[in-house]
């Protein structure tokens, strides 16, 4: 961390707790899922576990390996040029899983592989339509790389049954160099945003922006304006925080009423909803937020 730059207090971990996180907690145990909420330790788990007043409760799961071919200057995720080739089982076994775990909406993720020809697209859809075989009801967020820009890999995806696509930005135009992977960048994410909501008619696309790396607020709002323009209908935006020591300085802890600003501005400019605070992740009561949002 920047030593000039003090962790605040509205920072502070929050305790899990709630009957339905509890409930999840214990019947998880027994299932082989990998979930990105209890394996990152979010803060958010409470929260999204047990659902708010909705009772829809989101977690997380991790698809394709924990090493990534990429290594962007912001996660700790390790990484590798040649990780283990997929579990061709996988989508159906996490499908199971899945559907006897309890939970209501599924945001699906995983590391970048450029190692395989289409990124990974078809083994997200195929895990997709396991799900929806096994559990109709449950709704289904993917949270995916770029697939380097390859659309057919988007569409083979976007077609697949899931409800919401989501590609995270990440940051404004002039950071996204020292900030990404080079192999990333802000034209092909708006492509691969843009091309999600052409290629199935009102496919719910998303995307995240994280605060806190030496953006000015013009360069913010222009990222905003860009995501708009390409239909992106929901925006999450987070506090980043240095992962380790060797990775990127916190350049400034943006303050909760600066992320209030956000979420008003983002709403007044279109967007369907803007999740925005320090500790809020891209599926931060994913499922809760959709609902509430889009449906009712
Ligand atoms: Fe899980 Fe995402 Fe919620 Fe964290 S923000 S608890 S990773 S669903
Ligand atoms: Fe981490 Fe994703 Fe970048 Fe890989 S591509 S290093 S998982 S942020």
């Amino acid at each position: 961390r920047d030593p000039n730059v003090k962790k605040p207090e509205w920072l502070r971990q929050r305790a899990p707790a709630g009957e339905r996180y509890e409930k999840l907690k214990d019947s998880l145990k027994e299932l082989k899922l990998h979930t990105v909420c209890e394996e990152a330790q979010c803060p958010n788990i409470g929260e999204c576990w047990n659902g708010g007043g909705d009772g829809i409760a989101t977690a997380t799961i991790m698809l394709l390996g924990d090493t990534c071919t990429r290594g962007c200057r912001f996660c700790a995720v390790k990484t590798s040029i040649n990780p283990a080739p997929p579990d061709p089982m996988e989508p159906e076994n996490t499908a199971k899983a899945i559907a006897s775990w309890g939970v209501d909406y599924i945001v699906l993720t995983s590391v970048d592989r450029d190692d395989i020809p289409d990124g990974g697209s078809g083994h997200f859809a195929q895990t997709v339509k396991a799900v929806k075989r096994l559990k109709p009801e449950i709704l289904i967020e993917c949270l995916t790389s770029d697939f380097r820009g390859d659309l057919v890999a988007v569409s083979t995806l976007v077609n697949s049954g899931l409800e919401v696509f989501a590609h995270n930005i990440e940051t404004v135009r002039r950071l996204q160099r020292i900030v990404r992977d080079p192999r990333a960048g802000y034209e092909q994410s708006l492509s691969v945003l843009k091309h999600a909501k052409l290629c199935k008619e009102g496919m719910i696309t998303k995307s995240s922006i994280m605060l806190g790396l030496g953006e000015s607020d013009e360069e913010v709002k222009e990222t905003m304006g860009d995501l708009r323009a390409i239909g992106v209908d929901i925006l999450t935006l987070g506090q980043y925080l240095q992962p380790t020591p060797l990775h990127l300085t916190v350049k400034e802890y943006v303050r909760p009423e600066k992320f209030a600003f956000w979420k008003e501005y983002g709403e007044s400019i279109g967007f369907r909803y803007v999740a925005s605070g320090s500790m809020v992740r891209s599926s931060y009561r994913a499922g809760e937020l959709f609902v509430q949002n889009l449906v009712k």
